[in-house]
């Protein structure tokens, strides 16, 4: 079945009309008609071949929602006009100990990416949401709760999970001091979700520019990091800081402004390696911890708790044809917060 869809055919090229073949559903597959996809910047490295191992075409798209068009003679969770969401990965083992722990997201044969991995079947390669349908089997597909805008809804999918679990995580909750570095895509949704949380939060940022957003975002204080003094100033200060920044950046100053124990958590991908320093975290017995997505159980969590809060992301929608012009202004940080393509216009 061939279905309308965006694809980069190269790193330079822009991303232009193309055809992608889904699979006809299986017994226990849904198809889907995709109604909004979220630009991620993983999307941006990923076409542009910056972590260099892409292949092309490419189909990138991982934030998607869209109804249940078909389901297979098998499914139980879905039926048809169901409104529901596909996130990072679209199938995973399903049978070491990650999978079974619920957390296929760190699965030990690598969870199968709804772009640039394969299908189960080891050959066919994944095409992910900049296209009208995606065929999905029914246990990697979320239910997006009513009640929350869809379109807004879509960047929950990844920039939302992604910060949602590893806050999660290392406990954060009430009265916590958390500390958001980055505001863009993943440290907007890191405000509004620490905030639910109850945690108290505060933004650092270079720029003074996103004092604003920040308080608006949720926010209870924001520092303005463009001196190393404002960060000495905060020494010790915070339980966790959570750093969504994805261009390469000091972390050693950050890192002092972990109070005991506490933890710093990478969830912005720098492509080169970044120093540490060993005393900042001696000293202290800090910590930095990565962190993928979530797996299943915790993001269908994730979309009840947005419901229950209300809790959606900021959002630009565009036209297919805006995609190039939109990944340029990503990576300018020219957007609030994310990108969200009407996948009805393809
Ligand atoms: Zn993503
Ligand atoms: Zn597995």
């Amino acid at each position: 079945m061939k279905v309308r869809a965006y694809a980069a055919r190269s790193a330079e090229s822009p991303l232009a009309p193309w055809e992608v073949e889904r699979r006809n559903p299986g017994d226990t597959d849904v198809r889907i008609r995709i109604e909004h996809c979220g630009i991620c910047h993983s999307d941006i490295h990923f076409a542009r071949n910056e972590w260099q191992f892409t292949t092309y075409p490419c189909v990138p798209g991982h934030e998607i929602v869209g109804r249940v068009a078909e389901v297979g003679r098998r499914v139980s969770r879905y039926k048809a006009g169901d409104l529901v969401g596909v996130g990072c990965f679209v199938d995973s083992c399903r049978t070491c100990g990650s999978c079974r722990d619920g957390l296929e997201n760190y699965c030990e044969s690598g969870p199968r990416m709804t772009y640039g991995s394969f299908e189960a079947d080891g050959t066919t390669p994944t095409y992910g949401g900049y296209a009208t349908e995606i065929v999905v089997d029914e246990r990697f597909v979320l239910r997006i709760p009513e009640g929350l805008d869809p379109v807004a809804a879509a960047p929950l999918l990844c920039a939302g999970i992604t910060t949602y679990s590893p806050l999660r995580h290392v406990g954060v909750t009430a009265g916590t001091r958390v500390a958001v570095m980055g505001l863009g895509g993943l440290g907007h949704m890191g405000v509004k979700l620490a905030a639910s949380f109850g945690a108290e939060v505060t933004v650092l940022s270079h720029s003074a520019s996103k004092k604003a957003d920040a308080l608006r975002l949720g926010a209870h204080e924001f520092v303005q990091t463009s001196s190393a003094d404002a960060l000495v100033a905060l020494a010790g200060r915070f339980d966790v800081i959570l750093d969504t920044v994805s261009a390469p950046h000091d972390m050693n100053g950050p890192l002092g402004c972990l109070r005991r124990d506490g933890t710093l958590i990478l969830v912005g991908a720098p492509p080169e390696p970044m120093a540490i320093a060993g005393f900042p975290l001696i000293f202290g017995r800090r910590r930095i911890v990565g962190s993928l997505v979530g797996g299943l159980p915790e993001t269908q969590e994730m979309l009840d708790h947005c419901a229950r809060h209300g809790i959606v992301s900021d959002i630009e929608r565009i036209a297919p044809e805006q995609i190039n012009e939109a990944y340029d202004r990503a990576v300018r940080g020219d957007v609030k917060f994310r990108f969200v393509i009407d996948c009805t216009k393809f």
